[in-house]
């Protein structure tokens, strides 16, 4: 079978493509620019000659951008979105209507021209669950829904602050995917993967450090000395193996129950020696620097030069500031998906991101 991948310049969709082709897949991936398209051709074609093709989709807000690239696919992962927070004042224009409007895009072009399409699976994201302003459950699942985010939108408009902007888009687009299939009644379905902050080793093309995708650059940060002791213990969220988001997707297009739910993946175990997320364990998934800086300190595999630039803090307490995480139980049993340990995670970024330090 065939399957587009959108936005495949992506550090997420990237691996999407990666795990689709091991698993026998053709893929085709539609990027907005060209040497990204022949990056990932040719890192495709060493290892699976002839499984993968790009197509050009410039812009997401230009209606029909995939009418083209859906011809003949069998299933569809829409990842294309930006994650930054460069908003400059426009939230709107920078963040919100390119997702909304590429999610409806690539809908639109699927209902006129999916005719082999059954699943379309869109990347979505925690942002879409988490809402700040709503009583905080002893564990977030894939049943709760930000509606805050969409609320200062409409009352901030283009001045909206960057991270709700980010998580209105995100939002704004889930939404309107869900309304979109209850309205058109497509011959094909629809689920979402809503991954909270996704961390691993970064594959995409990437001329430069400078140029990592945001969370991957968070990694990099903190391995150059962007914390300080006083940071610490430093609670950063919920946090997720790029591999992993990626193998949701994948799954999530192949298992038929899937169609018509959400998915929140998370990091496997973080502190315990016992197999995460339980569903009794409200700290599921969520990370901190204290636990990034154990990694750092006792693990042979990280770049010993980069020990001098992560604090340690007081080892092993990072567990005590962490309450309310994400269960990542509904896609463990029903998309079958293995969580990666943050101690395999987080080494195997850190030796990725060594490769990234030769490009500067
Ligand atoms: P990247 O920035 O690496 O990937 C974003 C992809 O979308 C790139 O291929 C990019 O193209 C494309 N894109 C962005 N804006 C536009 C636009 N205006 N027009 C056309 N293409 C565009 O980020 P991630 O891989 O992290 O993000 C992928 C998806 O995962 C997004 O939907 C994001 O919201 C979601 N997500 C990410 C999380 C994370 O922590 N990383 C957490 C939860 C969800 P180009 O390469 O040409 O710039």
């Amino acid at each position: 079978s065939t399957v587009l991948v959108s936005g495949a310049s992506g550090f997420v969709a990237a691996w999407c493509c990666r795990v689709l082709l091991q698993r026998g897949h053709r893929v085709r991936g539609a990027c907005r620019s060209e040497e990204k398209a022949q990056y990932l051709q040719q890192l495709f074609d060493r290892d699976f000659p002839g499984q993968f093709e790009t197509v050009m989709a410039d812009d997401l807000e230009t209606p029909g951008v995939f009418d083209e690239a859906v011809k003949g696919v069998d299933g569809v992962l829409h990842t294309a979105s930006p994650f930054h927070f460069n908003t400059d004042g426009k939230a709107i224009t920078a963040l919100i209507n390119p997702a909304l409007k590429g999610t409806e895009n690539m809908l639109q072009s699927c209902l006129k021209h999916g005719d082999k399409l059954k699943r379309v699976v869109i990347t979505s994201s925690f942002a879409a669950i988490l809402d700040t302003a709503k009583p905080v459950p002893q564990q977030y699942t894939e049943e709760d829904w930000n509606e805050t985010s969409v609320k200062e939108t409409e009352r901030d408009g283009e001045a909206q602050e960057p991270v709700s902007s980010y998580r209105s888009s995100k939002t704004q687009a889930e939404r309107a995917a869900w309304a979109f299939v209850e309205r058109e009644q497509p011959s094909w379905d629809l689920a979402t993967i809503n991954p909270p902050y996704i961390i691993g080793p970064p594959i995409h093309p990437c001329a430069s450090a400078e140029k990592l995708n945001t969370s991957s650059k968070t990694c990099w940060d903190i391995l150059h000395g962007a914390k300080k002791e006083d940071d610490m213990p430093g609670l950063l969220g919920c946090v997720v193996d790029v591999r992993n988001v990626a193998d949701a997707h994948v799954m999530a297009l192949l298992h038929t129950e899937a169609g018509g739910h959400r998915f929140a993946p998370t990091i496997g175990e973080l502190r315990s020696p016992s197999p995460q997320p339980r569903s009794a364990d409200t700290t599921a998934g969520k990370w901190t620097l204290q636990d990034v800086a154990d990694i750092v300190h006792s693990s042979a595999r990280i770049p010993a030069e980069w020990r001098g630039n992560v604090p340690t803090g007081k080892p092993q307490t990072g567990g005590a500031v962490v309450q309310n995480g994400l269960s990542g139980e509904k896609t463990a049993k029903v998309l079958g998906v293995q969580y990666h340990t943050l101690q395999n995670t987080f080494e195997a970024t850190a030796i990725a991101l060594k490769d990234y330090e030769k490009r500067n």
